[in-house]
């Protein structure tokens, strides 16, 4: 038998036990007469001692002994004369008596480590040891036990757990597919799954009546920060249900997992349409963290000679409470902050409304005491709040202040990753106007269904942009944890949704005629969603980053710099596979 315990488990009352422990050598510290070694493993840190006096020969051997040596350790638990209160083995030590070294290690590139010594890259490439430490272990676990908490609660609701193809046919609509060339049929490709959308529907079709899988999904996007190329969902889809329906079980779900993860319970979750949310906020995630809502003053502000202001479709503030006291350096810094190209604005104004009740702003050329005040009676503002005001057209303005929102929120403390605020967003657009290719797009995807009171709307081309989808997303502190919709299960609507996206019947056919033929053999009303796997657990973990929740992530340029991918291929996997990528593929 190779060990007795873990590393993680001796307590007091195990002292007098024989144990035999096993492990990675973290840190050794020789006290002249006593050598101590941290012995690590997955589940915690036990201190080995050994005592020059009683075993000189031992404690030699130990001495000699490097970090991350793999050992196996026998002795007699034993209380410490100097205890850790940091760890929960440390009132006790193991005096060794026998000691094997499993296997050598060389000093590795950074210290495993609560706070390594190692950057971001080298502990990249050396990930395998990274996974060593502590922090990113927790991290590892934590996704597991969100999985299985996941994988039980959706079973006992009845939902099955079915996998679906990794390698399918390309869709065009959405993000770019990884493509897979196909060596048994030449000049052919699969795509890997940017989901399981439409397996999933057919599912449904075949009857499964609620499906779930924890399911790896491809994007061939351009790599923003955090995102990866390939992620996981929780990905699911019900038949027989309304959105509400939906809602409450998915709800239920994300409930569940904060009462069991965080030991938090929540009251029903906020629900705001799309509109709301992009009038209040600026944003389809809204950040509920904190308030300082949006204020309209567009009517308010018009007609003081104020051109920038009169020539606005929108003008637009929020109020940071008790911030009247900032100085020219800050005020100038926020300015700095929207006028960056990541944000884009012109400029900023602000109004500050004193404690002692006069104002100062960057306006007072126009706008005297009363007019100031009525403003700040309009954004409900208070003596000692300061007002910060953009305008402009209206989506942009708002997208822009959001930013400002966003980092006023962070400036004053207002972001605290240990709390949280879920919501669900609902009622968005179906479809979206895209100015380059002057064109409709799918908000969501095009198997998502019009709300049924906007469904006539589909007719009139002019009023597309303002049909409404039964789609619905849910929002933690500011990100898209998850989204999905009520789809479409009715041939005629599907294919009316197709034209209104530019497919013409062929093309529809030749991508999406398997699902259009299921459907013609009775699909039921049907309605889904998905999570983004790697941004609940990095949300629960009050992180930023989704990478710390992957095993073996890929950088933000989608390399994997441990094994070196993606890399050439051999010519000869070229030529099997018939692709020359000397010469471009011709059409
Ligand atoms: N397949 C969708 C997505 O990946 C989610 C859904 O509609 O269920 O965003």
């Amino acid at each position: 038998m190779y060990r007795t315990n873990t590393c993680g488990e001796l307590r007091t009352s195990d002292i007098g036990k024989q144990v035999t422990l096993c492990g990675w050598l973290q840190r050794s510290r020789d006290l002249g007469g006593m050598t101590f070694i941290d012995l690590r493993d997955r589940y915690g840190i036990t201190q080995l001692a050994f005592n020059m006096e009683t075993n000189s020969e031992l404690c030699q051997k130990a001495r000699r002994l490097g970090r991350e040596f793999v050992i196996q350790a026998t002795g007699k638990v034993i209380e410490r004369s100097s205890k850790n209160a940091k760890i929960p083995t440390g009132d006790i030590e193991v005096e060794v008596s026998e000691l094997n070294i499993l296997n050598e290690a060389k000093t590795p590139p950074f210290t495993i480590e609560d706070q390594s010594d190692g950057g971001d890259d080298l502990r990249m490439r050396y990930r395998y040891l990274d996974l060593r430490r502590a922090p990113v272990r927790r991290n590892i676990e934590m996704r597991h036990r969100m999985a299985m908490l996941v994988r039980n609660y959706l079973s006992n609701l009845n939902f099955l757990e079915i996998e679906t193809p990794m390698l399918i046919k390309s869709t065009p609509e959405g993000a770019r597919d990884f493509v897979v060339p196909s060596r048994m049929n030449p000049g052919e490709f699969y795509a890997l799954p940017q989901s399981p959308q439409q397996y999933k529907q057919l599912l449904m079709v075949s009857g499964f009546d609620r499906y779930f899988q924890i399911v790896r999904c491809f994007r061939d996007e351009d790599l923003r920060a955090d995102r990866q190329p390939e992620f996981t969902q929780i990905d699911c889809e019900m038949s027989f249900v309304e959105q509400e329906d939906v809602l409450q079980t998915f709800e239920g779900l994300a409930k569940h997992l904060f009462k069991e993860i965080k030991g938090i319970d929540f009251e029903p979750f906020k629900r705001i349409t799309w509109h709301e949310a992009m009038k209040l906020y600026g944003s389809d995630k809204p950040d509920l963290r904190f308030g300082m809502e949006f204020k309209e003053i567009t009517d308010c502000v018009k007609g003081h000679s104020f051109q920038l202001f009169d020539n606005s479709e929108l003008v637009v503030g929020i109020v940071a409470k008790g911030c009247a006291e900032y100085t020219r350096k800050q005020l100038d810094s926020l300015t700095d902050f929207v006028k960056r190209p990541q944000v884009g604005a012109g400029g900023l104004v602000y109004i500050k409304y004193n404690t002692d009740g006069t104002f100062k702003s960057s306006i007072d050329k126009f706008y005297d005491a009363d007019s100031l005040k009525r403003i700040a009676q309009c954004m409900e503002a208070q003596p000692g709040d300061l007002m910060l005001i953009m305008c402009g057209p209206s989506m942009k303005t708002r997208t822009q202040l959001c930013a400002l929102r966003l980092e006023m929120g962070q400036q004053l403390g207002l972001r605290d990753p240990h709390k949280f605020s879920p919501l669900w967003v609902i009622d968005f657009p179906l479809l979206e106007w895209d100015d380059e290719t002057q064109r409709f797009y799918a908000m969501h995807h095009p198997f998502t269904a019009p709300k049924p009171e906007d469904e006539a709307l589909l007719d009139d081309p002019n009023r597309w942009g303002d049909i409404r989808a039964n789609a619905y997303d849910i929002v933690i502190n500011g990100c898209e944890v998850g989204g999905g919709s009520i789809r479409i299960h009715d041939r005629t609507l599907q294919n009316k949704m197709f034209h209104t996206l530019g497919f013409t019947d062929e093309q529809a056919a030749a991508q999406f005629g398997f699902l259009m033929d299921a459907f013609t053999y009775g699909a039921p009303p049907h309605a889904g969603l998905a999570f983004g796997f790697d941004r609940l657990c990095s949300i629960f973990a009050g992180a930023d980053s989704i990478r710390d929740f992957i095993a073996f992530p890929k950088n933000n340029a989608g390399r994997d710099v441990m094994s070196g991918s993606p890399a050439p291929i051999a010519q000869a996997q070229l030529d099997e596979l018939m692709l020359d990528i000397r010469q471009p593929i011709s059409q």
